[in-house]
């Protein structure tokens, strides 16, 4: 007999004071073991940031001198597609059909590369949530639940739920996959993984903004790079980085203001909120977080990028209540001084 299906017969045949404690207590064990593997994961990603910190030489400005501009010239005549009229010429699986129609709309022409390349032979694959479950309860050392999941080596696209936000969230990953990296995630030559929570965010920022959802996935990674994003001089600079797979403009630009250790001490802490949340934990490291990002923007000097970054900031009335709190222990500092 089924596994789950023992589990509910067996169930309904109980009281109902035990089968809230049958149930609380998968619950605490749900909860332990989440929390068990979330510390875990913490100290690989700790030990995997130290080691590409020293692995990635001094970051200079990047040359934007007259000769990298003629390059970049000359890759753009090379590179000149028309990625529309592929996409339309694609037999376009029906789920997606609507999700590519505001996508293209809504994204420049040159972002579409990968988006024309891939979407010839994309799957989608609806998966069974309760077999899926089962699995996981098999194995709680694996990675928390995902509603769904795109697999770039084999262009699969896994729904667990039967959502268009989750659909479109994967469907963005395809768009920035170029076989070897996926987005801001990519494969170092360091046998490292990088930018795997700075990708999470950046792609639920754009599937939120492109498709118009209220509520979005990764709360807190999409919070950072919205304020990552006052940064660049312009927010589009971002986003090519993104469908081109650059980190390294967004490290370049990072760190006009921060320093090589902030950087990386930001991604760990990206990577941390999208793999497995300790929630207290990660609810103080976000808002000490984004006061971090608002000091290191400070340093830039520009007033217009400071007032961006303060915009975004205090939208959450916490941050409001935080600075004041920040003020009044400063306050008490200096009477304490003063005494
Ligand atoms: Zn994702």
């Amino acid at each position: 007999m089924e596994i789950i299906q023992a589990y509910i017969q067996a169930l309904n045949s109980l009281p109902f004071y035990f089968f809230i404690a049958i149930n609380s207590g998968i619950f605490i064990t749900y909860i332990s073991n989440q929390i068990n593997f979330s510390i875990k994961n913490r100290k690989e990603n700790k030990l995997r940031h130290l080691k590409l910190y020293r692995s990635v030489g001094e970051i200079k400005e990047k040359n934007n001198n007259k000769f990298t501009k003629i390059i970049e010239l000359l890759f753009k005549i090379n590179d000149k597609q028309d990625y529309i009229n592929i996409i339309k010429a694609i037999k376009i699986p029906e789920d997606l059909k609507e999700i590519v129609n505001t996508f293209v709309q809504n994204v420049d022409e040159k972002n579409l590369k990968y988006c024309a390349k891939n979407l010839k032979n994309v799957k989608i694959e609806n998966k069974n949530i309760i077999k899926h479950f089962k699995d996981y309860l098999s194995n709680l050392a694996k990675p928390p639940f995902n509603a769904g999941f795109y697999h770039y080596d084999t262009n699969i696209i896994d729904l667990f739920i039967d959502s268009k936000q989750v659909l479109s969230h994967e469907f963005i990953h395809m768009c920035t996959n170029n076989k070897d990296h996926c987005g801001f995630n990519l494969n170092t030559r360091f046998n490292e993984k990088i930018g795997l929570g700075l990708n999470e965010g950046y792609t639920e920022l754009l599937n939120q903004r492109i498709f118009k959802y209220k509520h979005c996935a990764y709360p807190k990674n999409v919070g950072i790079v919205k304020l990552l994003e006052t940064f660049f001089d312009d927010p589009k600079d971002l986003q090519n980085a993104f469908f081109s797979n650059d980190l390294d403009t967004v490290i370049y630009q990072f760190c006009k203001y921060g320093t090589k250790e902030e950087f990386f001490n930001l991604l760990e802490n990206l990577d941390n909120f999208t793999t497995g949340p300790i929630p207290l934990k990660d609810f103080i490291k976000y808002h000490k977080l984004q006061f971090k990002l608002y000091e290191i923007i400070k340093r830039s000097n520009e007033p217009n990028k400071i007032q961006n970054f303060e915009n975004v900031l205090f939208q959450n009335p916490l941050n409001q209540i935080l600075k004041n709190g920040f003020s009044l222990i400063h306050l008490k500092q200096t009477s304490k001084r003063l005494k």
